[in-house]
């Protein structure tokens, strides 16, 4: 290539230029210092530098190509560059001589103002420092610091510009990598914890001031570890990047997703807080990421749990939001994964009371605290017990006996459940052996203690110590154990029946009730879950059908069939002409402690007479919930009695009249407009101007929420707000009217 230097002339006129200008502008910039020093600030020991050799130095400091100078005339068009730079641009100087210096640079887009500052200044005449500039028609992006002086002449006319430049494209791209890592997700190429952090922050304290109201969503994928454990890392991440895929297109914006790390994802849903609109999201977002995927020609199946709080009645600061959508989807977890959750203030009780629990187990064992009742399993045809199923009870000293359904999930997620499985079986077997007879013991076995390869060890110790015949000892293990790894369970069930123990599947028809691996798994007896059983009463119900398939499958490979949670006497002939084999419910006896069950077995045998209702009590669909009914202003406390997505039962108000209109008061904000359809007495039927929707739980909720604020505003009692919101807002000092209606109580009293 030709280039053509900017002669030595050039450079020589560059520099005097420079030589001449005031001494206020030679301060700045490579030329301006050099001639300083050159002519005044040089130390006495310095040897004298000539013009020469500081025009010498200068082209030393362009080729080296760490910079480049750069110098106009008064209407800004180039009249000096530096080779480098030309060389760079592609171009010979002759070429870019008289071109304005704005052309060197590439011109701004309409929403970045960096560049515009360029044209700006030099209309402006004035100095500028170290601006970063885009080269301009260049293959790759290459970028510049810019600086520049105006210079004047002897007179003091503006005479154009001089400056220098440097390059800083690999610190522009390492900028913009950071940037990049620094916002989104490098596996997904959603937006990263750190940038939504920010920006929950950012809005909610923008909308705090705008009474905006914000949702998050936080989601936990259900069962993507064992993904990961089976399939491979790299197919996580496979799975993954699909399911941020789903969710951009249930949610339409990947600006408002993230991933927080692992398999947790959060929304953010500004300007949102319908319940009914975020659950149908929720809902979506659940049904979209539970289709099946494909990961290199295999195919999984994994869930999702959502947890979602609204601001700012769930929360107004980010942390409170997060940490209230966090406890939203551990309960969701909790219900049964694969559902929605929306955070309610109970929730945060709920988990200190568990923190206070997981504190006492640790040493309720050691305390004694811990013992095991005995429940009879009876043959539904002689009446007679054939054995016991152990059940774990914890007599807590202050609050007396605690449903091991409270506390067995929370002793496995403190990883205690370990030990009181161990515990439970060791007890189960020593106290069976001292039973009369070959009545045989079962013991409950938690999945977590089944994927725990020590589990044969520790029941082949238990059977040791007791000296217990293995047949006499059956483990009760639950569907779940088949969501983990088909070959890791399969080795479990073979160890198990090496050591001639049964094996029992409990709660049959409350999970995934599939028949298929009743087929290959070894089981001795299947126990159909009360909730089965109660459902095959109701008229119309296909449960019926269904128990005797299962019977009939059960009888084929040689298993027995015991159902469970039998109360009353048409229950037990339902079973019966079933050809349940074993029964085991009130209808016969309740779990009893040991020393009951050495009293009854005293004789040998136990037989029971069953005893119970003659038919089971239809579930009771009423409540008693105590909520607000606010008339004009004022707030009546009344009982809840009943609610569906219409209306409700309310209780406590004396003889209202058909068409009155009131507020129902849930709480949290939740305020429902009614009117009264029936009234009986102190009961009153309310008929909702709203539907409520589902709250996730198999409850009900308002679809909006009344901000706390408008909720004050409005006259609602202080007493009846939630804390926290108004320490600015005066309780409203209306005239007060007297209550148009007596409260049950006052009626009462009469
Ligand atoms: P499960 O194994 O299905 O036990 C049957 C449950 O139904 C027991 O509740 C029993 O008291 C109750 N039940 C029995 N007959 C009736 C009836 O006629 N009506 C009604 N309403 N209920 C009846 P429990 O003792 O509260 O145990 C709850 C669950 O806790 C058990 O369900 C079992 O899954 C678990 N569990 C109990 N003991 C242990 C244990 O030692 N280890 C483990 N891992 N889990 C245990
Ligand atoms: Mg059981
Ligand atoms: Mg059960």
């Amino acid at each position: 290539m030709n280039w053509t230097k900017p002669n030595m002339a050039a450079k020589k006129k560059l520099w005097d230029a420079s030589a001449e200008t005031p001494s206020e502008e030679r301060r700045g910039g490579f030329l301006g210092r050099f001639s300083a020093r050159s002519r005044s600030e040089k130390p006495a020991s310095m040897p004298k530098t000539s013009s020469r050799d500081a025009l010498l130095l200068l082209q030393n400091f362009e080729d080296s190509g760490r910079g480049w100078f750069w110098s106009t005339d008064a209407d800004g068009r180039l009249n000096y560059l530096s080779e480098s730079i030309c060389a760079k641009l592609g171009r010979p100087f002759e070429e870019l001589a008289g071109n304005h210096f704005v052309e060197l640079f590439r011109k701004p887009e309409a929403n970045e103002d960096r560049q515009r500052t360029l044209p700006w200044v030099l209309m402006r005449q004035s100095k500028f420092e170290d601006l970063a500039l885009q080269a301009a028609g260049t293959e790759d992006e290459i970028w510049w610091s810019v600086s520049g002086r105006p210079f004047h002449t002897a007179n003091g006319d503006f005479a154009g510009y001089r400056g220098s430049g440097t390059d800083i494209t690999e610190q522009r791209m390492a900028a913009k990598d950071n940037d990049r890592l620094a916002t989104y997700d490098s596996l997904t190429g959603l937006l990263n914890r750190h940038r939504m952090g920010k920006l929950l922050e950012a809005t909610l304290s923008a909308f705090q001031n705008q009474r905006r109201a914000c949702a998050i969503m936080l989601i936990d994928l259900d069962r993507f570890k064992q993904v990961n454990d089976t399939l491979g890392h790299p197919a996580g991440d496979a799975l993954l990047k699909q399911v941020a895929e789903r969710l951009i297109k249930v949610v339409g914006d990947r600006e408002k997703i993230s991933r927080l790390g692992g398999d947790e994802f959060q929304i953010i849903l500004q300007d949102e807080d319908d319940r009914g609109a975020l659950g149908e999201m929720a809902d979506k977002i659940i049904k979209s990421l539970s289709h099946p995927y494909s990961i290199d020609g295999s195919r999984c199946i994994i869930g999702a749990s959502v947890g979602i709080a609204v601001s700012p009645f769930d929360g107004q600061s980010s942390e409170e939001l997060i940490r209230n959508a966090d406890l939203a989807l551990y309960a969701a977890k909790g219900g049964g994964r694969g559902r929605f959750r929306f955070y309610s203030s109970d929730l945060l009780q709920a988990a200190e009371d568990r923190r206070v629990l997981e504190e006492d187990l640790r040493d309720a064992l050691e305390k004694g605290q811990i013992w095991l009742a005995y429940q009879p399993v009876v043959n539904a045809r002689s009446n007679v017990v054939t054995g016991f199923e152990a059940l774990i009870r914890w007599n807590h000293p202050e609050r007396g006996n605690i449903s091991p359904a409270l506390f067995i999930p929370i002793a496995e997620e403190a990883n205690l459940i370990g030990a009181l499985g161990e515990w439970a079986l060791h007890k189960a077997c020593e106290e069976a052996a001292s039973w009369p007879g070959k009545m045989k013991v079962a013991v409950n076995v938690s999945p977590v203690q089944f994927a725990n390869v020590m589990l044969p060890k520790t029941v082949e110790s238990a059977l040791a110590a007791s000296g217990l015949a293995p047949g006499r000892l059956e483990l009760e293990i639950t569907e779940s154990v088949f969501l983990q790894d088909s070959a890791d369970t399969d080795r479990m069930f073979t160890e198990l029946k090496r050591l001639g123990i049964r094996l029992a599947l409990d709660d049959f028809g409350t999970g995934y009730s599939s028949l298929g691996y009743l087929k290959t798994a070894p089981f001795d007896k299947i126990k159909i879950d009360q909730s089965f059983v109660r459902g095959a009463t109701e008229p119309e119900s296909r449960n019926g059908a269904i128990i005797s398939a299962i019977v009939a499958l059960a009888e084929a490979l040689g298993m027995e069939t015991t159902a469970e949670g039998i109360e009353s006497l048409d229950q037990l002939d339902l079973i019966r002409s079933l050809h349940v084999s074993h029964v085991q419910g009130y209808v016969y006896s309740q779990p009893v402690a040991n020393e009951v069950l050495l009293e009854r077995c005293e004789a040998g045998d136990w037989e029971i007479t069953p005893s119970g209702p003659a038919v089971q009590r239809s579930d009771r669909l009423s409540m008693y919930r105590k909520i607000g009914a606010i008339h004009e202003d004022h707030y009546y406390n009344v009982v809840l009695r009943n609610l569906s997505v219409s209306g409700a039962l309310i209780e406590g108000i004396m003889d209202v009249p058909l068409g009155t209109s009131f507020v129902i008061d849930f709480g949290d904000g939740q305020l429902a407009i009614s009117t009264v359809v029936r009234s009986m007495g102190p009961q009153q039927g309310v008929e909702f101007e709203e539907r409520l929707v589902s709250d996730g739980n198999g409850g009900l909720c308002t679809s909006r929420r009344i901000s706390p604020y408008m909720m004050a505003a409005a006259g609602m009692p202080m007493s009846n707000l939630p804390p926290g919101y108004y320490d600015n807002i005066e309780e409203q000092k209306r005239p007060k009217t007297l209550p148009a209606f007596s409260t049950a109580a006052e009626w009462k009293g009469n």
